[in-house]
């Protein structure tokens, strides 16, 4: 069995973040050491201000005593950190860790602005993270910060993408996620300078969690070593049947994840890779 570690905010209620990425993950047969970046009572959107705990102290200690334990992964998935400092911390782990996969979610932030807490020297932060990943996955907004060029909602993708391949290490990709092609929404990324597009069309609403359950489902898809633009369109139709499904939930709370049901289906139907 592989192992995963995969590193991001644990929010109690809200059903994203660590909590989606845990479920996917073991439907892949990954065992998954979760690591909480920080814990919060729920997510951030639309149950007012959480409780908040930041595990800045405890994260070296754990570090530490990986080390000492002589515990290793194979595959590493990063998502929201949180810090500079934390930031710093996990780029220097992952670095020294001889990892077949580094999966960065670069969360930043959406809509063409900086989430809060977050400024300059966090997006620099982020930038080093990239450094050492195998594949990375920003939003729009997240290409942009992390380019510095101008945020717009239907960009050009060839010159962001072509910029966020020069910032990682040779045959890392940069996979950007929610990007908006006439109906369709999906991901785009560079093959021989190409731009290349998968989408499926998008359901009407905005959904929490969209972008760490694909992040979850592409670290999965991938670590089994099968075919990057496969794995993209597997991904994308997943997510999508996801979406459906939570469009579909007669009590649908909005502040709540995605349905992973219609993921962690299809992965337990996946061929063996
Ligand atoms: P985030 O900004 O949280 O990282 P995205 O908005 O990029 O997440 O969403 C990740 C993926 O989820 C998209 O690439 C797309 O495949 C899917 N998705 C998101 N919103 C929708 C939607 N409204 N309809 C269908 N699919 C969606
Ligand atoms: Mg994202």
């Amino acid at each position: 069995m592989a192992s995963m570690l995969v590193a991001e905010d644990l929010s109690a209620v809200g059903g994203i973040s660590l909590s989606a990425a845990v479920p996917v993950l073991a439907a892949f047969d990954y065992q998954v050491a979760a690591l909480p970046t920080s814990l919060l009572s729920t997510h951030t959107s639309g149950y007012g201000r959480p409780a908040i705990l930041s595990l800045a102290d405890w994260l070296p200690q754990v570090f530490e005593h990986w080390t000492v334990a002589q515990l290793q992964f194979q595959q590493a998935l990063i998502g929201y950190v949180g810090s500079v400092e934390l930031c710093d911390l996990l780029t220097a782990y992952l670095r020294d860790a001889q990892l077949q996969l580094i999966v960065v979610d670069p969360v930043l932030g959406d809509l063409g602005k900086l989430y809060a807490g977050f400024d300059a020297a966090y997006v620099d932060a982020m930038r080093r993270m990239l450094t050492v990943a195998d594949v990375i996955l920003p939003n729009v907004t997240e290409a942009s910060l992390l380019t510095g060029v101008p945020y717009q909602a239907e960009p050009d993708l060839a010159r962001l993408l072509t910029e966020l391949q020069q910032q990682l290490k040779l045959g890392a990709h940069a996979i950007m996620t929610g990007v908006t092609q006439a109906d369709q929404i999906g991901c785009a990324w560079l093959v021989d300078g190409q731009v290349q597009f998968v989408g499926q069309p998008r359901l009407a609403g905005h959904y929490n969690g969209t972008g760490d359950a694909l992040a979850a489902v592409l670290a999965g898809l991938l670590g089994q070593g099968r075919d990057l633009a496969m794995s993209i369109q597997l991904a994308n139709q997943w997510l999508q049947a996801a979406v459906a499904a939570t469009l579909a939930l007669p009590d649908h709370d909005e502040r709540q994840g995605i349905q992973l049901r219609p993921i962690l289906r299809a992965i337990l139907a996946l061929d063996p890779a």
